[in-house]
């Protein structure tokens, strides 16, 4: 194989970003005569994530970073309706930009012993396939979601070209292919419900799919096995790479995050006696209303465990990290003294990976999911947005590797009883139950997945192979 260049276009957000990055880092890792180069986007409303690409450029040489100059933004009113709407919109509009960026990378290897072999498009921006194809270069779609995610999509296709209405929660189980158990309308995405651009985003996306000359997946065959095998079966899909997992475990960068900060959780985690610790984290964007925050404080005083808590409060107050004395209940923080400390951003990985860390009252964000199925840590199921939901489900219904207390939790309304947290929080804290042991052993193939002979590894191996193919 020659020397060949990829070119990655991320989705805007540190999220999108970091993990489209990792998969670049993996690709670069398996074969030396690869390059990168990632277009990045910098959307309004987002934290910057110059820190973030720094550390990037700095840790791996041969990933160049081009950012990308700003554009208009969509008009703020259509991030109140639909925010998958709002990105899709915001990353068209950035289409001359990105021509224009690909135009100089292409000049600028004409007289080197590089060629440009194809791109890498997250899947919000497969409006981009476009670009690639003036190019007459091959597309690869990468979802840093998971492969049942991958199915809800193209299922949510089928339905719309044959009854072409946004779904609703009174609509009867879907049947997914792949996905084992029929799917109850409460455990989809809010996003399939939204009839001011949500659903019609989720359907533009999806029909691309189909355009990509493959597709990457964050999971791995031995986690999602039956989804993988229904796309074999259908001849409309693209190869699908399941490379995962995919992991940041070098942990995600938060400009709320310092080092004292750190010190001080891990230091606490050390003094505390092994899987003794129940930590409850909800992901970037994972808030509650203020009588939520109550019950979930009353619930981990009553289950009697220690806990690690990173608190969110809702946008709507002035921090999304105000002062948590402020909303909880009286005299909790005397009660539990000793017992557990909180934090706003957490080092989640290092937690994770600590020995004190029992069980993960978590958002079910799928970064999260394989985080703790990495270091073997059960989750209890909490979600609160996107494809959070169907990912509670599927772990605890179909996979049996979380405990649940959640699977359609929406935020606006439901209230999750101090009871039912302590109940679900002291099953998952069990040394020996069923949960725990599935965990570990789904762990296992995880790590053997991406080793060399596993299963990812060959995957990432054959989907090199492809891309230096298809010239
Ligand atoms: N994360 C973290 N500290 C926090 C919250 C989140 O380090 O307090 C990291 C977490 O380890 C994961 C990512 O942020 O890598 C969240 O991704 P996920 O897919 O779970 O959820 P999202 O934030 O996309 O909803």
């Amino acid at each position: 194989m020659k020397k060949q260049e990829l070119i990655f276009i991320p989705g805007p957000g540190v999220g999108h970003l970091s993990s489209c990055l990792e998969l670049a880092k993996l690709l670069l890792d398996h074969d030396d005569r690869l390059s990168i180069t990632a277009l990045v986007m910098n959307m309004p409303f987002t934290p910057p994530v110059s820190s973030y690409t720094r550390s990037i450029t700095a840790s791996q040489p041969r990933i160049k970073l081009v950012h990308l100059p700003e554009v208009d933004p969509p008009p703020s009113d259509l991030l109140r309706k639909s925010g998958e709407a709002y990105v899709c919109d915001f990353i068209e509009s950035s289409t001359p930009q990105v021509r224009a960026a690909v135009t100089d990378i292409i000049s600028s290897l004409s007289n080197s012993d590089v060629r440009v072999a194809g791109f890498v498009l997250d899947f919000f921006c497969v409006s981009m396939i476009d670009i690639a194809n003036e190019f007459s270069l091959p597309p690869y779609i990468f979802i840093p979601s998971n492969a049942g995610f991958l199915g809800l999509t193209l299922y949510l296709l089928e339905r719309h070209d044959e009854i072409s209405e946004v779904m609703k929660m009174s609509d009867p189980d879907s049947l997914i292919p792949g996905i084992f158990n029929p799917v109850p309308a409460r455990v989809l995405p809010d996003a399939v419900f939204n009839e001011d651009g949500g659903y019609d985003t989720y359907v533009k996306v999806a029909r691309r799919f189909r355009d990509g000359k493959g597709i990457i997946v964050n999971t791995f065959a031995e986690l999602e096995p039956f989804v993988l095998r229904s796309f074999a079966d259908d001849h409309r899909i693209p190869p699908v790479y399941p490379v995962g997992p995919v992991l940041q475990l070098k942990g995600q960068p938060h400009p709320e995050l310092n080092q004292d900060q750190v010190d001080r959780i891990m230091k606490w985690l050390d003094e505390q006696p092994q899987s003794s610790v129940v930590f409850l984290c909800f992901g970037s964007y994972g808030s509650f209303s203020l009588p939520q925050v109550k019950e979930i404080a009353l619930g981990i005083e009553q289950s009697g465990f220690r806990f690690l808590w990173s608190v969110r409060f809702p946008l709507s107050t002035s921090s999304p990290f105000m002062n948590p004395e402020d909303a909880l209940p009286e005299g909790f923080l005397e009660r539990t003294e000793g017992r557990g400390i909180m934090c706003g951003w957490a080092p989640q990985v290092e937690v994770l990976a600590h020995r004190a860390v029992g069980g993960f009252v978590s958002h079910c964000g799928w970064n999260s999911i394989l985080e703790s199925l990495w270091y073997g840590v059960p989750i209890v199921t909490f979600p609160i947005y996107a494809e959070q939901q169907l990912n509670a489900f599927r772990m605890v219904k179909e996979l049996g590797l979380s405990v649940e207390l959640k699977l359609d939790y929406r935020q606006d309304g439901d209230l999750v009883s101090a009871d039912e947290i302590a109940k679900s929080v002291t099953c998952a804290m069990e040394s020996d139950s069923e949960v725990r042991k599935k965990v570990k052993e789904m762990s296992e193939k995880g790590r053997e997945s991406v080793m060399d002979g596993g299963n990812s590894f060959t995957s990432i191996t054959q989907l090199i192979e492809d891309i230096a193919g298809n010239s």
